[in-house]
């Protein structure tokens, strides 16, 4: 760690000997995915217990905590403008400033060489090690770092900070060790680890004794968890079985080894939604190769057979565009089998070169910024229209709604999903409901994204 002296030339308050926090204030914004979420409770978990307090106001705040993503560029670009806002601020007053997660990981040499007045960097499995870091930040000014990757850490005993409402989640697992090509989550995040399930039943049974109805259950690839004698189906079941949780959903599988006992979960057992996040990457045989998936297309349309067949299970994906080497033909292939699956919603993605992955040192990054963003747009349009069909379809029919609060634009109104993760919302109109029930709602209208309908009274 290089001993640079920082830049703290008013602190706001008086060090002492103590390395405890209560006197400080934390402000965090979290970038990226459920994972990183899940992540800031435990973080303001670790945190709490050392007496550092949170508020919601930057303004106010002795430290500033950024917990970050590095799955694209845009979550680098963003940060890095937040980052330069608030080196202003630390230069006015002093503020101790941290970047925790992906990011610090992967990008701890390029962080310390051109922001070194960034005060800590913590990697996602060295969290337990912040409050110390801060400590010593905020009182003797000098700079932490912590990132080292860990065979072991899933912070299971950390009881995860919630915000509250009736949604939860739980990381079963943490790390990948699939290395697809494109992908720096093994990087950032380590090797595989499965949290044992007497630890996820007792957070789930918690989370229910909090109000939480609906629990989403988190890993890179839910397939390979493995704890004793346990694996992710039998996981799944039990926690759909805890007495209270209404609804259970589960992200991601792989499609190269989603087993058959996961599907008879989701096919047997009413807790748990009727909806499947599959992503395919790409619709060409070439392209899943240099990815590194491990499937063909003719593999994922043999399983997305096998998903049908058991019912009326919604698919949702992730898709790349523009992956090395990408011809239009190729990009074509994925456009086709995109129209064909017709998912319920897909997450497109303009592929970004990342640090240290074996595409960035094997493939060049040689399909153009304008040709990337023009077929991502076919995409998007694409599936606007597939999901909006789908929304449509459902027009003058009764779907099962749990509440989940307000709208975001009206207070008048309440916000839920349906069973298969589309979004619903209706007035409210004195009805005594409250958020965690589950209403059946008569659809309306539709956009791509949303369904508007009315309750029964
Ligand atoms: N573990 C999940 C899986 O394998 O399906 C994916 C997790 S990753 C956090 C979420 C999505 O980000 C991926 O499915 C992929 O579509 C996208 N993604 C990952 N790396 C990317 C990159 N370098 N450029 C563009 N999109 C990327
Ligand atoms: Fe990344 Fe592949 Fe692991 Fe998903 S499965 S996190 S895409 S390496």
């Amino acid at each position: 760690m290089s001993p640079t002296p920082l830049l703290h030339p008013k602190r706001l308050k008086p060090a002492s000997s103590s390395t405890e926090g209560s006197r400080y204030q934390v402000y965090m914004e979290t970038f990226g995915c459920q994972m990183n979420e899940y992540d800031t409770e435990l973080v303001r978990s670790i945190m709490k217990a050392r007496g550092f307090q949170f508020t919601p106001v930057d303004e106010e705040a002795d430290v500033i905590l950024f917990n970050t993503c590095a799955i694209r560029e845009n979550a680098h670009n963003r940060l890095y403008g937040h980052l330069a806002r608030y080196k202003a601020r630390k230069k006015e007053r002093g503020l101790v400033i941290g970047v925790l997660g992906c990011m610090a990981q992967n990008l701890k040499q390029e962080l310390l060489e051109t922001r070194s007045w960034i005060d800590v960097l913590v990697g996602p499995d060295a969290y337990r090690r912040l409050p110390d870091l801060l400590s010593d930040a905020l009182e003797h000014q000098r700079q932490g770092l912590a990132v080292d990757l860990s065979e072991y850490e899933t912070y299971a005993q950390i009881v995860p900070d919630r915000a509250g409402g009736v949604n939860g989640w739980i990381a079963v697992m943490r790390g990948c060790d699939n290395f697809c090509s494109f992908c720096v989550v093994p990087y950032t995040r380590g090797r595989e680890r499965s949290r044992d399930p007497e630890g996820i039943l007792e957070e789930a049974q918690r989370l229910a004794s909090q109000g939480v109805r609906q629990i989403t259950l988190l890993g890179q690839n839910v397939n390979s968890y493995r704890s004793g004698g346990w694996d992710f189906a039998r996981l799944l079941v039990a926690v759909a079985d805890v007495p209270g949780i209404q609804r259970v959903r589960f992200t991601s599988p792989h499609p190269k080894d989603f087993p058959p006992a996961l599907l008879e979960a989701v096919a047997q057992h009413h807790i748990i939604c009727n909806q499947i996040h599959l992503p395919l990457q790409s619709g060409n045989d070439r392209m899943l190769e240099r990815m590194g998936r491990g499937y063909t297309c003719r593999e994922y349309l043999k399983l997305v057979e096998a998903i049908r067949g058991k019912g009326p299970i919604v698919l949702t994906t992730d898709l790349i565009c523009g992956f090395c080497g990408e011809t239009d033909e190729e990009f074509q292939d994925t456009y086709n089998i995109v129209k064909e699956m017709k998912y319920q919603a897909a997450f497109v993605f303009k592929y970004s070169e990342r640090k240290h992955t074996i595409a960035a040192r094997k493939y060049p990054d040689d399909i153009p910024e304008q040709v990337k963003g023009y077929r991502t747009n076919q995409l998007i349009e694409l599936q606007k229209e597939i999901s909006l069909q789908h929304n449509q379809d459902l027009i003058g029919t009764e779907v099962d709604v749990m509440i989940e609060g307000d709208a975001k634009k009206s207070n008048q109104q309440w916000m839920g999903h349906t069973e298969h993760n589309v979004t619903v919302v209706w007035p409210k109109e004195g009805s005594s409901y409250l958020p965690g029930d589950l209403v059946s709602i008569s659809i309306q209208d539709a956009t791509p994204s949303t369904l508007y309908g009315l309750a029964h009274s």
